[in-house]
């Protein structure tokens, strides 16, 4: 079997059990399917029994290091991996692949919850090929704060199980699951007039997810930035600048949603004409 050394002097070699590249998958979501395609729950004990000699590996994948030696054990090109992985480069900014998401490192931008999209996870069961088990994955733009909905199914992400009442987390390693065993593409989300997806509709396009929409002032921005400005500018339209300072940007995901689109809409020129569809 091939062996490389890596940069941080793991002696890696790629593993005899595969799992298929999947779009928009972050390189985390990427090591949890490999896990789980390997008989592991959790991507940690998987990481601690393959013995990687990397100490923290499955911290360092989640934030979008060590993506040379994932891409050594899956088979799958760094820059593929990259190209759908949240990651600081040299200078401290923080890009999903090309896409600069904010020129810093803000925590804020991200999550560590595990949301889904019970629609996107039931596409994967049925429309993937493999073992079911391998084939539901994340999409990079589930734990990006800004993003509430799926503009693919036209719905809210889920951030809670309906089951248990606990709060959805990555620490499983396959999204199709809470840790209560409920099976969470069985859930039903909740859908948003086609108006107040027009926020996320725009984020998800930029990411490549879906098709991608021009905005004269917001194309210009980072994209976590210009999330912030659709958010401030819609909410203050709708209760007024005194609202903007009172609660930060935290808001529940449906007004989120449609405070969003209401500053998308109304910060776009003549010429966005995606803007007014
Ligand atoms: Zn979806
Ligand atoms: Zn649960």
């Amino acid at each position: 079997m091939d062996k490389s050394i890596t940069s941080s002097g793991a002696v890696l070699s790629r593993l005899p059990l595969r799992v298929r590249f999947a779009s928009f998958e972050p390189a985390y979501g990427l090591l949890g399917r490999l896990a789980v395609r390997h008989g592991y729950s959790t991507s940690r004990e998987f990481a601690s029994e393959i013995s990687l000699g990397i100490r923290n590996f499955v911290h360092d994948v989640e934030n979008g290091r060590c993506l040379a030696e994932l891409a050594l054990l899956t088979g799958i090109p760094e820059a593929v991996i990259r190209a759908s992985t949240r990651y600081v480069d040299e200078s401290g900014a923080m890009f999903i692949g090309g896409e600069l998401l904010h020129a810093r490192d803000d925590h804020k931008a991200s999550s560590a919850a595990g949301r889904v999209c019970p629609d996107c996870l039931r596409a994967d069961l049925d429309e993937r090929e493999g073992s079911m088990a391998c084939r539901p994955h994340r999409r990079v733009w589930w734990d990006l704060t800004a993003v509430t909905a799926c503009p693919i199914h036209g719905a809210l992400l889920i951030g809670t199980c309906r089951a248990c009442g606990g709060r959805l987390s990555r620490e499983l390693a396959s999204p199709r699951y809470c840790r209560c065993g409920c099976d969470l593409s069985e859930l039903c989300s909740v859908a948003l007039e086609p108006s107040d997806l027009a926020a996320d509709r725009y984020l998800v396009g930029r990411l490549g997810g879906v098709e991608r929409s021009t905005h004269a002032l917001l194309d210009s921005m980072p994209l976590h930035i210009a999330a912030l400005a659709m958010i401030r500018i819609g909410r203050a339209s709708l209760v007024g600048a005194r609202g903007l300072s009172k609660k930060g940007d935290r808001i529940e995901p449906a007004m989120q949603a449609r405070m969003a689109s209401l500053g998308y809409r109304l910060s776009a020129s003549p010429l966005d004409t995606d803007a007014y569809q």
